[in-house]
């Protein structure tokens, strides 16, 4: 793709790192196929070469958003199914990254949409003030229908539907310090705990730390350590993201230079996607882009982590058909792709896919809420394929799918650890048990 920015304008970092990924395309289209939007709408403005396109003419012109782009842009669910299909190696995330921080700089959105953006941004990363949130919203959530009705409320009718029928009280959250591995160690590991799974589902840190505690690893979870920045960056709020990030990397950094790290595990593919990011986050930051880099290197998903070193054998109590559903911050985001299924297959589980597998579930971060008719649609269709694969669970390795799919799947949706856990002689999944 031609571009045309100035020499002045290549001057500037972030304007020279967009040029280049813009000219990378060669527009053939092939990503148009597999984007959810563009199947869902059939908008060549909604697919990611449309969007490309926007995001150049914007970038050029060096005019603030407007309308339509803001539009367009809000629809991407950043699930980077595009990235998987292009075979040109247009690295779109950076892309629409950029663009998410122009907008945010440049554009004035209209109240409501300002508020609920607000809102999230400040309650979404903070642990505390998600569960008061949550215990509000589960009050409120036989008012959703009414509030659906409301013009410009979508947003918080979405919000009060999502949310759960028990909240988790705060004790059941993973303990901050040292979880010491019993018997023979092997090493040691940090877990990030993430904000929202933590509140949502604590069983899924909970089953984490118990497998790597088996396998022989103490597992760290530093006082410092908060949320990874993702829901902020994928709001555009670059500097509130980049600051969550230089935290992190500080916590993890004591850790590194003080007892050592062997990884930083991460057990919720969204906040992996960003983690392993975070050199490319804190780049024009002298004073932590050679630590980010360094933490981003040790970031492993859990499901990396533990292929290869599981026993021999071990078993399920139960063969149950389990139906994978990968995660677009998993599949697209991190390439990871094999290691679940093969997990799941050595816990003695019959693995299934799920057709249009590559296909968002809607969730993607805070998208189901800012944009709930498309995330709503986008759900009904993978709920429709998890139907067609006739399974007894289906296993995921983010708790945004899990809260997205779990309430309607019609049969358990579980972390993938959980079932590991399960095998290797713990608890049965709890969303399993409370089904039972
Ligand atoms: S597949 Fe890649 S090169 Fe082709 S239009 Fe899409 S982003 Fe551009
Ligand atoms: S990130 Fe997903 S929704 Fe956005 S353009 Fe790419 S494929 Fe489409």
């Amino acid at each position: 793709m031609q571009t045309s920015f100035t020499p002045r304008q290549l001057a500037e970092p972030r304007i020279a790192e967009a040029n280049q990924i813009l000219r990378s395309c060669v527009h053939c289209g092939f990503c148009t196929a597999t984007c959810p939007t563009y199947v869902l709408l059939g908008d060549e403005l909604d697919s990611p070469r449309g969007r490309i396109y926007l995001i150049k003419e914007m970038l050029e012109e060096g005019r603030p958003a407007g309308p339509e782009e803001v539009k367009h842009i809000d629809r991407c669910l950043s699930c980077l199914a595009c990235m998987t299909t292009c075979p040109s190696g247009v690295h779109y995330m950076h892309l629409i990254d950029e663009a998410r921080a122009h907008v945010e700089a440049t554009f004035e959105r209209p109240f409501m949409d300002r508020l609920f953006r607000r809102i999230l941004a400040r309650v979404v990363p903070d642990a505390r003030l998600f569960r008061l949130a949550l215990s509000f919203a589960r009050l409120g959530r036989p008012l959703a229908p009414l509030v659906r009705t409301i013009p410009g409320l979508r947003p918080a009718a979405a919000m009060l539907e999502l949310a759960p029928r028990t909240v988790h009280r705060a004790a059941s959250a993973a303990r901050r310090g040292v979880h010491a591995a019993p018997g023979e160690k092997k090493g040691r590991v940090a877990l990030l705990a993430g904000c929202v799974q933590d509140v949502l589902e604590p069983t899924i840190n909970q089953a984490t730390i118990s497998v790597l505690n088996r396998l022989g690893y103490d597992v760290v979870l530093p006082s410092g350590m908060g949320c990874c920045g993702s829901a902020t960056h994928h709001l555009g709020l670059e500097a509130d993201a980049r600051a969550r990030a230089r935290r992190n990397v500080d916590a993890w950094t004591a850790e590194i230079d003080g007892d050592g790290l062997d990884a930083i595990i991460i057990n919720a593919s969204g906040c992996g996607t960003t983690v392993k990011d975070y050199g490319h986050m804190l780049r024009f930051d002298a004073g932590y882009q050679e630590k980010a880099e360094r933490v981003a290197g040790l970031a492993r998903d859990i499901t990396e982590f533990i292929d290869g070193r599981l026993p021999a054998t071990i078993a399920a109590p139960r063969r149950l058909k389990v139906a994978y559903h990968s995660a677009c911050s998993m599949q697209h985001g991190q390439k990871i792709t094999r290691q679940p299924k093969a997990l799941l297959t050595a816990a003695g589980l019959d693995v299934v896919d799920i057709p249009e597998g590559h296909l968002c579930c809607g969730s993607a971060g805070t998208y189901n809420m800012l944009q709930p008719d498309i995330a709503g649609r986008l759900k009904a269709r993978k709920l429709a394929n998890i139907a067609t694969a006739r399974p007894d669970v289906v296993a995921t390795g983010n708790i945004g799918c899990i809260t997205q799919l779990g309430r309607d799947a019609g049969v358990p949706v579980v972390h993938t650890i959980e079932l590991i856990e399960w095998a290797l002689g713990g608890p049965e999944p709890s969303a399993m048990r409370n089904r039972a």
